[in-house]
């Protein structure tokens, strides 16, 4: 048996940010995922990270080391309708509101961070079965010729809610797909963002080095027509969208990725807490999926080390305090995210109409549009 304090399962970027948030404060974990080494180098998405995030990842010595685009606007508006909301930077005195960055440099710079702190990833070692005790976790393996491990408490974040789990919720498949590239504008961007509401589904364009990184959201049953276009026929398509406010040349490679809102009633259990993804796995309308995550990390880092370094991670008292910490922000998150879907999806005349009025209110209305500028910089820290 190779027994170990925290076992985190899964090295996505959530799982690889709380290994180097525990290291950190004197709290070694053992970290295990099912791939290769090199798997995470294939990872296509790019993250937009919020202002929050950007401190998180500087406070564990990883900003300096990721190549990151700055967001100085963002632009939001409707196709077919009338109203747009503009957040600047500048009005809220932050160098940026946010950050754009690919998923694998984080990953990368996360795994030279825990390197550099003695710490490695255990690959190719998929977690197959945990088993909970009174005082600790067996947990099952695939990896041959290894003993079982075990540990007082376990840390998951594989990425995934799973659909069997009777203490998970699937609150809505959204029937969408989002089909992700990077394009190239005919002009340099000035570090201003789109989120565009079209009656498909969100598109965002989002600054990433000299081009946009864009997130197509379509119904599911268009994407195959949408993957299979030639590159000048999506850039067609992606134009339509995106109207005449940006001029695009030349478009990258796609990937696609289906969307659901499914998350857990509650993200901890016996000698057990899920975090990021396996958490809550959210649209990526607004970015707010691995901003929550990194929320979460902090949390649970924060509340292991308030107690003792000899007392036990797993005990119920501090999982369930950890939680109730985190309570109004996984709410706040899965809530604003999943409203902005079904309110920016309704196609009625009337709907349209009430988005275009709100949008232009939201501009016209300082305070309300500085809670949503800082629901996105700070999650639920927007709230008084
Ligand atoms: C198109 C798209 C755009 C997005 N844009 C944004 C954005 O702009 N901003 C934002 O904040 N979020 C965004 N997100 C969400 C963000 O990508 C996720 O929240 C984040 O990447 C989740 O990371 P994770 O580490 O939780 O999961 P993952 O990245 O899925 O990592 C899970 C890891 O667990 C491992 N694993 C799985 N099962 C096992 C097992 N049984 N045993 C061992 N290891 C296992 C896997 O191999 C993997 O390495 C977007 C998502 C999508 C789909």
């Amino acid at each position: 048996m190779q027994h170990s304090d925290i076992l985190i399962v899964g090295a996505g970027p959530t799982g690889m940010a709380l290994a180097v948030a525990l290291a950190q404060a004197g709290r070694p974990s053992r970290i295990v995922d099912a791939r290769t080494a090199n798997a995470a180098q294939g990872d296509k998405r790019i993250l937009a990270l919020s202002h929050g995030s950007q401190q998180i990842l500087d406070r564990l010595g990883v900003w300096r080391d990721i190549e990151a685009t700055p967001i100085r606007t963002i632009h939001v508006s409707q196709q077919g309708g009338f109203g747009r909301t503009l957040l600047h930077a500048a009005d809220y005195g932050v160098p940026a509101l946010g950050y754009v960055v690919a998923a694998s440099s984080l990953v990368a710079a996360l795994a030279r961070r825990l390197d550099a702190l003695g710490a490695t990833v255990d690959h190719e070692c998929e977690v197959t079965n945990l088993a909970a005790g009174a005082a600790d976790v067996l947990v099952s393996h695939s990896k041959a010729d290894a003993a079982p491990l075990c540990a007082r408490l376990v840390a998951l974040a594989e990425g995934t809610v799973s659909a069997e789990d009777d203490r998970a919720v699937t609150a809505r498949d959204y029937r969408q797909h989002a089909v992700i590239c990077t394009a190239r504008p005919a002009a340099p961007h000035g570090g201003i963002a789109y989120e565009r509401f079209t009656p498909h589904g969100p598109l965002a364009l989002l600054p990433f080095g000299p081009d946009y990184a864009v997130v197509f959201t379509v119904p599911a049953d268009a994407s195959d027509a949408l993957l299979g276009l030639d590159e000048s026929a999506f850039l067609a398509e992606l134009q339509r969208s995106i109207g005449s406010r940006v001029r695009l040349i030349s478009a990258s490679t796609r990937a696609r990725y289906p969307l659901l809102l499914r998350y857990r009633r509650e993200p901890v259990g016996r000698r057990t807490v899920w975090l990021g993804n396996a958490a809550q796995t959210l649209h990526p309308v607004a970015g707010q999926g691995f901003n929550l995550a990194l929320r979460d990390v902090w949390g649970l880092t924060e509340t292991l080390a308030s107690a003792g370094p000899d007392d036990d991670p797993g005990a119920v008292t501090l999982l369930e305090r950890y939680a109730r910490a985190r309570r109004l922000d996984r709410i706040g998150a899965i809530g604003f995210t999943d409203t902005l879907i079904r309110v920016f999806s309704n196609e009625q005349g009337l709907w349209r109409a009430a988005r275009g009025g709100g949008l232009t209110f939201l501009d016209l209305l300082p305070p309300l549009k500085h809670f949503v500028a800082k629901r996105m910089m700070f999650g639920a820290r927007a709230w008084p």
